[in-house]
C-alpha cells in the first residue's frame, strides 16, 4: 500500500486528508503543538488502516529530516506528500516587523521547501511521486492586512509550478491547491461579523468544508495526467 505523509495532519485540512486517505493509503501525519489532537485521529482512524503521528516543525530543516527519516522507518517509502502545514497572519503592511515576516515565510515557505527536499529523493530513486501543497486564494489575488501571508502562499505556487517542469521527466508531479475562506481553527480570528460579510462575498453562499479541499487534495494526488495545477476550492471566488 501507498504511503501519504500529510504536515499540519493535526488538525483542520491536514486531519480531514488524513480521513480521506485512511485505509487507502498508509498515513503518516506531522504535528507540531497539537499533539492531543493528533493521537486521538490516530485512534480514531487506526481502525479503518495504518496510521501515525509524529512531531515535527516544519520551519526547522533539521526537526524534518529527523521526522522524515522516523516515517522512512515506519513505512519504507512515502509515495506522496501533502503540505498543509500553515500559520496566517492579519497585519497592516505599516505593523509588520521583519520578524513576522520571517515566522510566515518559515512555516510557509521553508517548511514546504524542506518536505520536498526531504521527500523527493525516495521519488527520484522511484521515478514515481506526487505532490500537493496548500496554497490559498490570497496567494493568487493578494489580501490586504495579509501581505506576508498572501506572499508566503504565492512563493508555493511559484515553487510548485516550476517542480512541475523540473521532475515531470522523473515521473513526479506537483499541484497545488488554493482554497478560499475553509470552516477550520484559522478562521477563529476572525468575528461573526468578518466571517457573515466574508461569507455574502462567495457565490456559492457559504464557508468551505475541510473535507472538500481535502476531497481536491486526493483527486490532484492522483490524477495522473495533470502537473502543475493550481486549483481553486472557493466556492466561486471572493469578491
Ligand atoms: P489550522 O486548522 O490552523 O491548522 C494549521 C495546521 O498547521 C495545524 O495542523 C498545525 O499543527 C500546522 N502547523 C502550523 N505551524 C506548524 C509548524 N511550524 N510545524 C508543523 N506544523 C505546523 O489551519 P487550516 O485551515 O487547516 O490550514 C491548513 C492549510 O490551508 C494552511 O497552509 C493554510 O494556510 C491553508 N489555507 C487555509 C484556509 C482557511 O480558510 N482555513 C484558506 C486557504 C488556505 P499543530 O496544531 O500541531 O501545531
Amino acid at each position: 500500500m501507498d504511503t501519504i505523509l500529510i504536515s499540519g495532519g493535526s488538525r483542520g485540512i491536514g486531519a480531514a486528508v488524513a480521513r480521506e486517505a485512511i485505509g487507502k493509503y498508509n498515513v503518516a501525519i506531522l504535528y507540531k503543538n497539537s499533539k492531543d489532537k493528533a493521537l486521538s485521529l490516530c485512534e480514531e482512524l487506526s481502525k479503518k488502516g495504518a496510521i501515525e503521528a509524529f512531531y515535527c516543525d516544519v520551519s526547522s530543516y533539521e526537526s524534518v529530516r529527523e521526522a522524515v527519516s522516523l516515517v522512512l522507518k515506519r513505512f519504507g517509502e512515502i509515495d506522496k506528500l501533502c503540505c498543509a502545514a500553515g500559520i496566517s497572519q492579519t497585519k497592516l503592511f505599516i505593523d509588520l516587523t521583519a520578524e513576522d515576516w520571517k515566522n510566515t515565510f518559515g512555516t510557509n515557505v521553508d517548511g514546504t521547501f524542506y518536505l520536498t527536499k526531504e521527500v523527493v529523493n525516495g521519488m527520484l530513486q522511484r521515478k514515481s511521486g506526487s505532490i500537493v501543497y496548500v496554497s490559498s486564494i490570497w496567494g493568487e489575488e493578494g489580501a490586504s492586512m495579509e501581505s506576508a501571508y498572501s506572499s508566503s502562499k504565492a512563493a508555493i505556487i511559484g515553487l510548485a509550478k516550476s517542480l512541475a517542469k523540473e521532475l515531470a521527466p522523473n515521473g513526479i508531479r506537483v499541484n497545488v491547491v488554493t482554497p478560499g475562506a475553509i470552516d477550520t481553527d484559522m478562521m477563529k480570528e476572525y468575528s461573526k461579523e468578518d466571517i457573515e460579510e466574508v461569507v455574502s462575498s462567495i457565490p456559492l453562499g457559504r464557508l468551505g468544508d475541510p473535507k472538500e479541499v481535502a476531497e481536491s487534495i486526493i483527486f490532484l494526488l492522483e490524477a495522473s495526467y495533470i502537473t502543475g495545477c493550481v486549483l481553486p476550492v472557493n466556492g466561486g471566488g471572493i469578491n
